[in-house]
């Protein structure tokens, strides 16, 4: 007698998974592989998951840290995440060839940030220090010019310059509500303080976040599937328990679930971050019904269809 398997409803939230940027990025190298051939380096990953870099490394990416570890003669790519000023700077002048992944929404807000230093403005960051798209967007301007905080305590600490001359950006993956929270004690302790025409953060970790609010509540546990280094599929995991549910979990793929933990639920809730191929979201529902009868149910907060084209040197044969 077949032993029967335990109902569960997996709830899978939508949208998940990779962003218009990601999409970008990824087919930046590999056009760049067709176009120059192997090698092609790539500073930092190109997107925040392993699966992803290790896919694009056997085809032929080489993966940096630094410009330094590249040699002039081969063509390297900047990651999704932007990089500072100063390095496409140095490409130029080593005359590399040089293809920038950067999301044209963190462009946005680099132009954003250059445009109010031009207007005489100091700079407030709201973002996660280290984090590369940190890094890039003070990169922007010179050293000492952007300061930055990540909390709201941060944001009674801070001394600018002349507290009449500021305006604040953020980092594109933060959480909607934390970041609001920090906007709300920038404006009472600065009250001058200009602010973005329209949100930074961006439309994809929005929509994610949202669909993720929708699911958490009525799911007994949440996956989230994305890398420990990817700053939306964090906050996908912190909103989910804001949300309600007090079993939310990263897990890179199939093979990190703790099924211990996860006896006797009768729901579960799966999300990606916008790093994470849908691959992977496959890969873990076929997981969950290897062990329970599963039904899908999707939890549809918003539809997207963004899409961003290549670089042109992409789009014209070698
Ligand atoms: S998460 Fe947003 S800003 Fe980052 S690559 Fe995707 S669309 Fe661009």
């Amino acid at each position: 007698m077949p032993v029967s398997k335990p109902p569960l409803t997996l709830y899978l939230a939508a949208p998940r998974g990779f962003c218009a940027g990601v999409d970008r990025a990824i087919k930046i190298v590999e056009i760049a592989l067709e176009k120059w051939g192997p090698p092609v380096y790539v500073r930092h990953e190109i997107v925040h998951n392993k699966y992803v870099v290790d896919g694009l490394r056997a085809k032929g990416a080489v993966f940096v840290e630094e410009l330094d570890a590249c040699p002039d003669d081969r063509p390297v790519i900047f990651s999704a995440h932007g990089v500072p000023k100063a390095v496409p700077a140095e490409a130029a002048r080593r005359e590399m060839i040089y293809v920038d992944a950067t999301c044209p929404l963190v462009s946005k807000v680099h132009i954003e940030a250059a445009r109010h230093y031009e207007n005489g403005l100091q700079m407030v960051m709201i973002g996660h220090a280290g984090h590369p798209e940190t890094l890039g967007t003070m990169g922007q301007l010179p050293d000492g010019e952007v300061i930055l905080v990540e909390t709201v305590e941060d944001v009674t600490h801070i001394e600018p310059r002349d507290p009449g001359k500021l305006a604040f950006i953020t980092q594109t993956t933060l959480s909607v509500d934390d970041t609001a929270g920090i906007v709300a004690a920038l404006q009472s302790r600065f009250p001058a303080i200009v602010g973005p025409h329209k949100e930074d953060i961006c439309y994809a970790t929005t929509n994610r976040q949202a669909a993720v609010k929708a699911m958490a509540p009525r799911a007994d546990a949440m996956l989230v599937i994305g890398a420990p280094n990817s700053s939306n599929s964090k906050r996908l995991v912190e909103v989910g328990r804001s949300a309600g549910c007090q079993y939310a979990q990263l897990v890179q793929r199939a093979s990190d679930i703790d099924w211990r933990a996860l006896e006797g639920i009768g729901s579960i809730g799966i999300t990606a971050g916008a790093s994470a191929p849908e691959d992977l979201v496959n890969e873990v529902i076929e997981a969950f019904r290897d062990r329970f009868d599963v039904t899908v149910e999707q939890v549809e907060t918003a539809v997207e269809n963004v899409e961003f084209k290549v670089p042109r040197v992409l789009r014209v044969p070698a």
